[in-house]
């Protein structure tokens, strides 16, 4: 059976908010490296919302968004929604595209009224041959950017507030020495202003979900115990192949069923309060 200093622990952080699925997760927890951090959804709030639409010579505002909404109507992204629930606020009317296809950490592509229309990063845009020598990048949030029948058409800037708790949960997690990495597929930019902003020394951006889910494989196959922080969108593989995989309880359910550590309240506090626990335990008996 499992050592009742183990079940006491795991009862421990299960009341103030954490629910750790096993007394492996907490071992591992006692000695971890190093903490991957996922940006959108986990140090972000995962609820982005449109501050800005930047127009090509030629394009209005207006068309931009109605082009992005329709194409994004069908998305789950947080960026997608926070587009379309900008358009509806606007009283643009939104219709459902014909054809819909979701290039997972890059983008959509959707076809309404015989026209293409993308939504999605530069590398997307770029990748299927848009010219985007116009426009220079902006890195106060995630810049979206919207072609149509192959032009640019300008870009939507979508920003998300940080978690109160980030800030603080990287500086403890530093202090503990366990190292904080930050994985993003968002912009380098970005990646760059938020880790300046919490104090992350290494940040990897422009990853896609099988690179992030690589990059933990290649950690656990070192030897290193490592924990991915994440919601779900996009990360749910680089959840399962960390050590210690770690979901936020806003995120997705197949998160919250594959990874082996849930935070209840989204409180990244939380996590730093388990890895205390679980240390507080390995001293007493592992
Ligand atoms: P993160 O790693 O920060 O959680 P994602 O992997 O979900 O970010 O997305 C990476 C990037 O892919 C976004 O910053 C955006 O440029 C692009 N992207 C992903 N999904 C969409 C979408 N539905 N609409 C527009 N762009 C998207
Ligand atoms: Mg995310």
């Amino acid at each position: 059976g499992t050592p009742l200093a183990i079940l006491g622990a795991i009862g421990r952080a299960a009341r103030q908010g954490s629910i750790i699925k096993g007394g492996i997760y907490l071992e591992a927890l006692g000695h971890l490296d190093t903490v991957f951090l996922d940006k959108t959804g986990t140090l972000t709030y995962g609820m982005p919302m449109v501050t800005e639409i930047s127009a090509a010579p030629g394009i209005s505002e207006k068309a931009i968004l109605k082009a992005a909404a329709n194409a994004e109507s069908g998305s789950e992204h947080p960026l997608g929604r926070a587009i379309v629930r900008f358009a509806e606020q606007q009283n643009i009317p939104v219709s459902h595209p014909a054809d819909f296809e979701y290039r997972i950490g890059r983008g959509v592509l959707a076809s309404l009224h015989g026209q293409q229309t993308i939504v999605g990063s530069r590398t997307l845009l770029a990748e299927l041959g848009i010219d985007l020598t116009q426009r220079a990048d902006a890195a106060q949030g995630t810049e979206v950017l919207v072609a149509q029948g192959g032009r640019y058409l300008g870009s939507i800037l979508v920003t998300d507030q940080l978690r109160d708790s980030s800030a603080p949960a990287v500086k403890a997690l530093t202090d503990m020495g366990i190292k904080v990495v930050l994985l993003t597929g968002d912009a380098k930019a970005v990646a760059e202003a938020v880790a300046d902003r919490l104090g992350i020394i290494q940040a990897y951006s422009e990853l896609l979900p099988e690179q992030k889910t690589t990059f933990i494989a290649e950690q656990v196959k070192k030897g290193r115990t490592v924990a991915m922080l994440g919601d779900g969108i996009n990360d749910a593989p680089a959840l399962s192949e960390a050590t210690v995989g770690v979901a936020m309880g806003a995120g997705t359910d197949v998160a919250r069923e594959s990874a082996d550590v849930v935070l209840i309240g989204n409180d990244l506090m939380k996590f730093v309060e388990t890895v205390r626990i679980a240390r507080n335990c390995r001293r007493i008996i592992f």
